[in-house]
Parts: C-alpha cells; sequence; structure tokens
C-alpha cells in the first residue's frame, strides 16, 4: 500500500488526510506545532494516525508521497530534507484534483479572491447547479472530494496552494488582479509570484477558460511572454475587448461565444470600482458554464456583501461606519478609498508589509478627512500623511474600542468611518476577523 504523509494539520490537511484515508492509502499526518481541537476530531473520527509537536523524520521520509499545507514553506527543514531526498511534495489542491470529474472554476489574485469567488458560487447556485464551495474558503476542497458529491466546484486558491500544483487542471481559471504582496515567500521576486499564480493556467485546454483584468498591467505584461491554448475571456474598465467583459453607458457589456448581454452598473449589489472587476470576472464565469443572462443579472444584483470587506456596520447620526478589515493591502485600500463619496474618517494601520503610501496621496488628499492609526508603529503613517490631512487631523490608537472613539469624535453628519486598514492585523489582533469582530462591536456599543 502505498505511503502518503500529510504535513500540517489544519482545514487543508486534515482534509487530505482523509481524503486519502478513504482511497484506501497509507496515511500518516504530522503537524509541527499543535493541532486544534476539532481537527483531532476529525483525525480520531476517520482513524488517522498522526503526531503534533515535532516531526518524526522516519515516519515521514518514507513516504511515497507528501502532501503539504500552504502554509509550510519550502524552506522548512523537513521540507528541505523530502526534496533532497527526491519524494515528491503536492498540494492537497493537486492530489483532490484526481479524484474529482466535476468541473472546476478556479480563483486567484492578489485581491478580490473571496468576492470573486462568492460571487461565482452564488450564480451557481441561483442557477440551481450542484456546486461546491472550497479552496481558501470553507471546508477543504479534499475533504469535500472525499465526502460530497458535486458536478461543479467553485475554488478560491492561494498561490501557496498552487506553489505545489503539477497536473491540476481547471475548466474555468480566474485571475482577478496581480500586484505585489507576500513577496517574502517569492525571495523578494516580483516574477516568481507572477509566476507562481500563473500556474493556475499551466493545463489549460484549448475548450478551457482564462478570465482575467486586462487592465492590469503585470497580468498583461506576464501574457505577452507566456503562450495559453485556452478560450482567453478578459475584463476590461478601459476598452472594449472582442470577447469578454467591458464598459459602456455605464453598463457591463459580456461578450461571450455568439452572445452580448448587459448588466446596468447601478444594479450591481456590490459597490466601487473594484467590485465592478469582480463582477465582471463572475458574470464571464456564469456564461462559460451556460447560465442564462436573466439569472445573471438577478444575481450580481441580490449578493449580499461578505463580512468584513467593504461591510457597512451601522449608520450614526448619520455616520455611516465601514468594516472593511480584510484590506491588508495597499491596493486594497485603495480602491475602498476610491468608491467613497462622503468625507472619510480612515482607521489605518497594523503589521506594516513593505507598503508604499505615496500610492494613497491623491486619494487621501480628495477624500480623508481625519486619520486614525490603529497599531503599535504607525511612524510610517504619520511620515506619509501628517502633511496632507494635519498633525492635528491624525490619532494614534491601541484597540478597536480606542480608534472607533477617536473615529466617531473627528466625524460628522453625512461622514464615514471607514476600516481599511492596508496592513496585517497581527500586532494587536488574532486576524483580521477578529479585528473587523473588535470594530464592529465597538461601533455597536457607541
Ligand atoms: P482576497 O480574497 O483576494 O484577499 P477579498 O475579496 O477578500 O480578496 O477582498 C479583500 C479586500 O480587497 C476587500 O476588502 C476590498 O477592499 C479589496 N478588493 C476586493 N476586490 C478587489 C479587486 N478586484 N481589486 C482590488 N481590491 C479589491
Amino acid at each position: 500500500m502505498a505511503r502518503i504523509v500529510v504535513l500540517g494539520g489544519a482545514e487543508s490537511g486534515v482534509g487530505a488526510a482523509v481524503l486519502a484515508k478513504t482511497k484506501g492509502f497509507d496515511v500518516f499526518l504530522s503537524d509541527n506545532g499543535n493541532i486544534a481541537a476539532k481537527y483531532l476530531e476529525q483525525l480520531q473520527k476517520w482513524e488517522i494516525p498522526f503526531e503534533q509537536g515535532g516531526h518524526t523524520e522516519a515516519l515521514i521520509l518514507n513516504a511515497d508521497e507528501v502532501v503539504k499545507s500552504p502554509g509550510i514553506p519550502d524552506s522548512a527543514p523537513m521540507v528541505r530534507k523530502l526534496i533532497d531526498q527526491g519524494t515528491p511534495i503536492i498540494s492537497e489542491i493537486e492530489f483532490a484534483g484526481r479524484y474529482d470529474s466535476a468541473k472546476k472554476i478556479c480563483i486567484t489574485g492578489s485581491n478580490g479572491k473571496t468576492t470573486t469567488t462568492s460571487l461565482i458560487y452564488y450564480l451557481l447556485q441561483q442557477a440551481g447547479l450542484n456546486v461546491g464551495l472550497g479552496g481558501n474558503i470553507g471546508k477543504s476542497y479534499a475533504f469535500q472530494v472525499a465526502t460530497e458529491q458535486h458536478d461543479y466546484y467553485v475554488l478560491e486558491i492561494s498561490s501557496f496552494q498552487l506553489d505545489n500544483v503539477y497536473s491540476f487542471r481547471p475548466d474555468i481559471a480566474i485571475i482577478t488582479n496581480i500586484t505585489p504582496d507576500h513577496l517574502d515567500r517569492y525571495d523578494h521576486n516580483l516574477e516568481n509570484y507572477v509566476k507562481a499564480k500563473f500556474r493556475i493556467t499551466r493545463n489549460l485546454r484549448p475548450e478551457d477558460c482564462f478570465i482575467f483584468d486586462s487592465d492590469d498591467e503585470i497580468t498583461v505584461g506576464h501574457l505577452s511572454r507566456i503562450i495559453l491554448h485556452a478560450k482567453m475571456l478578459p475584463f476590461s474598465q478601459q476598452q472594449e475587448v472582442p470577447q469578454g467583459a467591458f464598459l459602456r453607458d455605464q453598463k457591463i457589456v459580456v461578450r461571450y461565444e455568439e452572445s452580448e448581454s448587459e448588466i446596468y452598473l447601478k444594479e450591481l449589489a456590490l459597490g466601487g470600482k473594484h467590485n465592478i472587476y469582480n463582477s465582471m470576472a463572475a458574470a464571464l464565469a456564469a456564461k462559460a458554464v451556460h447560465i442564462d443572462d436573466k439569472t445573471i443579472r438577478e444575481s450580481l444584483s441580490s449578493f449580499q456583501p461578505i463580512e468584513h470587506r467593504l461591510e457597512p456596520v451601522l449608520s450614526i447620526r448619520d455616520v455611516l461606519y465601514i468594516n472593511d478589515s480584510k484590506a491588508t493591502n495597499i491596493d486594497s485600500a485603495w480602491y475602498a478609498l476610491e468608491c467613497q463619496h462622503r468625507p472619510v474618517v480612515w482607521i489605518v494601520g497594523g503589521t506594516d508589509k513593505g507598503n508604499d503610501y505615496s500610492i494613497l496621496d491623491k486619494l487621501v488628499r480628495e477624500k480623508v478627512k481625519a486619520i486614525v492609526c490603529l497599531g503599535v508603529d504607525n511612524a510610517k503613517i504619520h511620515a506619509a500623511f501628517e502633511g496632507i490631512v494635519g498633525r492635528d487631523k491624525m490619532k494614534d490608537t491601541l484597540s478597536a474600542a480606542e480608534a472607533v472613539q477617536a473615529a466617531s469624535a473627528f466625524a460628522e453628519a453625512g461622514d464615514v468611518v471607514l476600516l481599511s486598514p492596508c496592513c496585517a492585523s497581527f500586532d494587536l489582533f488574532k486576524n483580521y476577523e477578529d479585528r473587523g469582530e473588535q470594530f464592529k462591536e465597538a461601533v455597536r456599543n457607541l
């Protein structure tokens, strides 16, 4: 019996281990840290041998194949040893793809993955298709392949999950956009990061679709250097495209094969320029699986905003509080500011990922009346924006409650208080969800 060793005991790893077990492999799971209670329970339920708090070489180096969780870098000593001795290392997505004949719509990119994935999932559900949602969202893909039966999957796939993909083939691949992020995992080399994202396209056949943002210079630049055999479906807000989606007279025009259909921008459920891109990508994916125009239009207008992504929280004394805690890089905060039409009190800060704040200068000048810094070290934010909003219109805070109090003191009727932090959350919070929850709680307590 072939031996599969799974490295990492969270959603992805445990899902892969369960799938390996159901397929009759000799499975072993090893996690260097602690495994959360809910995953321990699953491992026990499925009778999967495992270890935590360290790796036992003898139980790992004898694997025929290793499934590595996306959080573990290639530089981890155990991974190095496996690479040195030539053991094949694959990702959970690669492994699960071998046992799944459903049609797969796979979404990667720097920003907008979760929104686009959720939109497409909703569209397919509204069309009455039997569809599973997975990848980075919710239950792992492998676990669903092991325990459920779907005709379609909509999978959000991070570049880490693509790193160890070889034969996996989506029927529809989407790259939402590519902006520098997580470069620390790619030797600070943008080209490596771009190539990792493009791995989603490597096995596309002529009948498969590639949906991409043709306004995105990095994506288009890379496309000019490679050959793809798939049906190309660009989306653009800047120019008309022969096949794909573009803007005309305040409408999205979707051209797919012989058909052309339109969706009014004002009918889209999700506001903001970035969500026009996300809606275009979703509409194209829906067209490619032959969903009718009426269902596409209705679904794009009835979709509910997702938590922590430009999520309206409450309006208090005519000040609207918006939770965009998931905006952890400059580009996402750019779009969040760009779509505000009322004066903004902006809550920003956290763990800086090498941000170049000058990209936001123009928007801050136009839209932001005051800045509340929510982070341990706010020096870079002060240096970037004091000259624009003024020292007296900036305040440092160390908790969500303090930040919301400070923001409400700056805000007047008609303003927006926008938490769109541009930074990771780990200096003051467990994660971005925790930051968003605490923000919402503080708003409710005002
Ligand atoms: P991801 O899953 O790629 O992190 P999300 O859909 O969770 O992306 O959105 C994260 C943040 O990025 C949102 O809060 C929003 O402000 C911003 N965003 C969403 N879509 C886009 C887009 N297409 N381009 C740029 N920024 C976006």
